[in-house]
């Protein structure tokens, strides 16, 4: 039995445990922020880490980048995301001053409004007389840039413009020149980045899936033109063997091959990965999109510095990019859908995170049976001295009595606990000594495992 209704369950149980919170929360919260707690890091920093494990190190043909996030200005100028083409169509609400995204009001009125112009929109709300969800009438509909905008402090006016990058993939493009320089790359090749990126997003909803602070996980993929198709082919089979990584069940993944009049002017094949999320349905979890020679023309033209890749025999052209895109927080939100599971257990109900074990913030528990016994605590902390030099994550529990740790640890999605007790002592049955209970979380089956083939039994 699983939530498939609503995220209300996962997002309190993020809160309760020290996965997430709302972010400034003692001075009322900054909308659109949120801050990741202890367990929440680590989830975070396990799906970054195995991301990077799986798309740059376990590869011959990807190259790892750290870009800053502030960039001179020009570069939003070349990628166009000072223009019209990085805004979203805005609404006020005209007696409250509220701000909604026209696009996202119609579709809640069940209105598709996917692409449509500001006339356009202004049209269909005159038309079917839709109101803001306060029931005021709105105002005419205009652009809103997303970026968020800074001034960097040595100069006066509007030279010290700055602003935050509102995604990773223009810090690779900037340093695709650089990377061949340095590491002569053999095309095809990739840079692959993760990064905080910023939008002004009008109204941040749905928990960390729309947020205006947020981190993606990109990668560039340069490629001939002439094998751009084989080349996507294979990308998107990888993209398929990360979300089986992630431990998403694959009836809830789905890809949505945008129409060719919804693609971007330079794309001429983009594919969302979409995640069935609980109370939400299906939506973009990841894009995948083959964006031509598009982005390196565009900074060759504006910076005057070639983008060129010469090849060995001296044949010089400017590569074409693939580009899977992914955001670390819907990730980590759909991670934590799917694992949300509530079962049965002793006559009650039980709610558990499910999660692969790479991904779990802790990969075991250990703990004596009664905290205040020292010999058992003596030879329990031996035991998570152990794991936690094979592990490193590896959690010390012995708060309240088993039942409650256990339940505990369920929740956070703690693949096994280890329970030192009397026997491990070999006070009880002497043949018992040095083994320990360790109980699986996802059947509650406990089972006797001897100290000396613990991280074996483990792994
Ligand atoms: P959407 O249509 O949902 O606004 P997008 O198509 O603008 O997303 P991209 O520009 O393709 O998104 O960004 C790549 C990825 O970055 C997305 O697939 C998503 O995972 C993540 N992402 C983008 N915007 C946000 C946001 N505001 N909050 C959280 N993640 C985001």
């Amino acid at each position: 039995m699983t939530t498939k209704d609503s995220m209300d369950k996962v997002v309190s149980l993020c809160k309760r445990r020290g996965f997430v919170f709302q972010g400034s929360e003692i001075y009322g919260g900054l909308k659109g922020t949120w801050d990741l707690g202890p367990l929440g890091v680590a989830l975070n920093n396990n799906i970054k880490r195995e991301w990077w494990k799986m798309f740059v190190e376990d590869r011959e043909d990807m190259y790892g980048l750290d870009a800053a996030i502030l960039m001179n200005a020009k570069t939003w100028e070349a990628s166009g995301h000072t223009g019209a083409g990085f805004c979203d169509p805005l609404v006020e609400d005209t007696e409250t001053g509220e701000r909604y995204r026209a696009d996202h009001l119609l579709k809640d009125n069940g209105i598709e409004a996917d692409g449509l112009t500001l006339e356009q929109i202004d049209s269909l709300i005159f038309d079917t007389g839709v109101k803001s969800p306060k029931g005021n009438p709105l105002s005419k509909a205009r652009q809103f840039n997303m970026m968020f905008e800074t001034r960097i402090g040595a100069v006066a006016g509007p030279e010290g413009l700055v602003y935050l990058r509102p995604e990773t993939a223009q810090g690779i493009f900037v340093n695709f020149k650089n990377v061949v320089d340095s590491m002569a790359p053999k095309i095809p090749f990739g840079i692959a980045q993760i990064g905080k990126a910023f939008r002004n997003e009008i109204a941040p909803r749905e928990f960390l899936f729309r947020v205006r602070e947020f981190e993606q996980m990109e990668i560039e993929y340069f490629v001939k033109e002439s094998e751009w198709k084989e080349r996507f082919e294979l990308l998107r089979q990888d993209l398929w063997k990360w979300f089986d990584h992630l431990g998403l069940n694959r009836a809830n993944v789905q890809e949505y091959d945008v129409p060719a009049n919804d693609l971007a002017h330079y794309s001429k094949r983009t594919i969302d990965f979409e995640y069935n999320f609980p109370g939400k349905g299906f939506d973009e979890l990841a894009g995948f999109a083959y964006r031509t020679d598009h982005d390196l023309k565009s900074h060759m033209n504006a910076s005057g510095q070639s983008m060129e890749y010469i090849e060995p025999d001296g044949a010089r052209f400017i590569p074409h990019v693939l580009e899977p895109s992914f955001g670390v927080g819907r990730a980590f939100t759909a991670v934590l859908c799917e694992a949300y599971t509530e079962d049965e257990m002793g006559g009650e109900v039980r709610a558990f995170l499910k999660l692969p074990k790479h991904l779990a913030p802790y990969r075991v528990a250990v703990s004596p049976l009664l905290k205040n016994k020292p010999e058992l605590v003596e030879k329990a902390r031996e035991v998570f001295k152990l794991l936690k030099k094979e592990f490193g994550n590896v959690a010390w529990d012995d708060n309240g009595n088993i039942g409650k740790r256990y339940r505990r640890q369920d929740e956070i999605g703690t693949p096994a606990c280890i329970v030192i007790d009397f026997e491990t002592l070999g006070q009880e049955k002497p043949e018992l000594g040095d083994t320990v209970t360790v109980r699986d979380r996802d059947t509650g089956e406990q089972t006797r495992v001897a100290i000396a083939e613990l991280v074996n039994y483990l792994k």
